[in-house]
């Protein structure tokens, strides 16, 4: 991966000669005047970008640019809102305090309101610092998140920037440069050793930023010793590249040496999911983005898909509808709808949880079983995975149907649960026991293991 800037033309969509490596070009918050398509935007609203990609990460790269986005339906382009930023990431009185600050020309004026919005937009959310981080020996790792039994999650030092950056990432704290907040494992042995120390585990998921950042032969140094585990079923990579960087399983100097490497884990027995990220029909619409999913395939890899429900990207039914159906047909499996969680820009993407189960229902009912495959609209939060099942009428009192997908107990898992119907609500947190109950059933035991 090499990166340059360089001010690009805007060139015609066409096939990609899949041959051809294509050299990766990334633009970062201080080279969006070299953005060239971004100049037909007024003075204003180039300032207003500059404002909130001070605050929250802001990073594309040139195929995003030429090939995703349509520079015509701009601000409203979907994949435009979901990599560059807009004036109503930031709340009003954030948005003015760091453009004043901004104007004013004094660094440490900015550089202090910078630090305080960004402290103010939930930088961890469901606990992410205090809580699930695993020890070996006594001693912490920072690199692990262990949270439910059976799944492992690690972060590798060298996988903790992404191709492009969303404007709603959860985990956007880690990449403001704040190394405190950065969750990063250095030694991939520590890795084998808490494993083994937890016969519980049988999954480890891989996850970023984006792993597949990494040359592969770093992943492959976190890869192969785990394939001698004998208690691990699945390895899982957490990635945006199909979308973001497809050449990386196509063209790049190791696509090929990436790809044996995802030989060899289906070929030691292991399971290997590529969970995908995928937010809008529209990243599955390259070529050179299909030849990848072809490609991944062809190794055993198994790629299922998941992401949120965002305002301005996709909080409508047709485009769940056609995204699953496209994913079937490419045969990528639909795996979760999320709800975006509560953190960053999450005012200006978050969709009620009502209007959220809504959306689901009706994409599902355009679509056949195959595509009826994902889960959700799911919230990742603090207690666990809770699922919206749905709103109906208990005894005249109207309530959501809720049930844990994921627990930090595994009992509460798939239990049915009830909450008073609220339209407004677009986070657990919002949400009451329904029939005048005082608490949900998992509460004081929540309390007990701690908060
Ligand atoms: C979602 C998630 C997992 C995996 O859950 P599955 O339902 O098995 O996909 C594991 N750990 C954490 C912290 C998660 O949020
Ligand atoms: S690809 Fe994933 S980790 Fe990277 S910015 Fe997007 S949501 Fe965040």
């Amino acid at each position: 991966m090499q990166e340059t800037n360089t001010v690009i033309p805007l060139r015609e969509h066409h096939d990609t000669d899949f041959g051809e490596p294509r050299r990766f070009k990334v633009y970062t918050a201080r080279q969006l005047d070299k953005i060239e398509p971004l100049q037909r935007l007024d003075e204003e609203a180039r300032f207003a970008m500059d404002v909130v990609a001070s605050v929250l990460p802001f990073r594309v790269n040139e195929y995003v640019i030429e090939e995703l986005i349509d520079w015509d339906k701009v601000p409203d382009d979907p994949i435009y809102q979901l990599t560059f930023p807009q004036k109503g990431m930031l709340a009003p009185e954030h948005f003015e305090r760091v453009a004043d600050a901004m104007r004013s020309g004094d660094k440490d004026t900015l550089n202090q309101a910078i630090a305080e919005v960004r402290e103010a937009l939930n930088p961890h959310p469901a606990g992410q610092m205090e809580h699930n981080i695993p020890q070996v020996d006594g001693e912490r790792i920072n690199g692990l998140q262990h949270k439910y039994d059976e799944t492992v999650l690690f972060f590798p030092s060298q996988g903790q920037v992404c191709h492009s950056y969303c404007t709603f990432c959860f985990r956007w704290a880690q990449f403001i440069g704040d190394n405190d907040l950065k969750i990063a494992a250095k030694e991939a042995g520590q890795l084998k050793k808490y494993i083994q120390a937890h016969p519980e585990i049988t999954d480890v998921l891989i996850t970023g930023g984006d792993p597949l950042v990494m040359k592969t032969k770093n992943l492959r140094a976190h890869i192969e010793p785990l394939l001698e585990l004998e208690q691990l079923r699945t390895i899982r990579i957490g990635s945006k590249a199909l979308t973001f960087w497809p050449y990386r399983f196509v063209s790049d100097n190791d696509a090929a040496d990436l790809l044996d490497l995802f030989r060899e884990v289906t070929a030691a027995g292991k399971h290997l999911a590529l969970m995908a990220h995928y937010n809008h029909w529209k990243e599955l619409e390259p070529s050179i983005a299909r030849e990848a999913i072809r490609r991944v395939r062809a190794t055993g890899a198994q790629i299922r898909a998941q992401g949120p429900l965002l305002a301005h990207i996709n909080d409508n039914a047709d485009d769940w509808a056609r995204l699953w159906q496209s994913q079937v047909e490419l045969g990528v499996v639909p795996y979760y709808m999320f709800v975006e969680r509560d953190t960053g820009a999450r005012h200006y993407f978050e969709v009620p949880l009502a209007k959220a189960w809504h959306i689901y229902r009706d994409a599902m009912k355009q679509v056949s079983g195959l595509a009826r495959t994902a889960r959700g609209p799911s919230m990742s939060s603090h207690p666990g995975k809770v699922e919206i099942q749905g709103i109906t009428e208990i005894h005249g009192e109207k309530v959501f149907v809720l049930r844990f997908i994921q627990g930090r107990n595994p009992d509460w898992v798939q239990r049915p649960f009830f909450a008073k119907y609220n339209d407004e609500a677009t986070w657990l947190n919002h949400l009451e026991p329904a029939f005048g109950e005082d608490k949900f059933f998992f509460e004081d035991e929540l309390a007990a293991m701690g908060g």
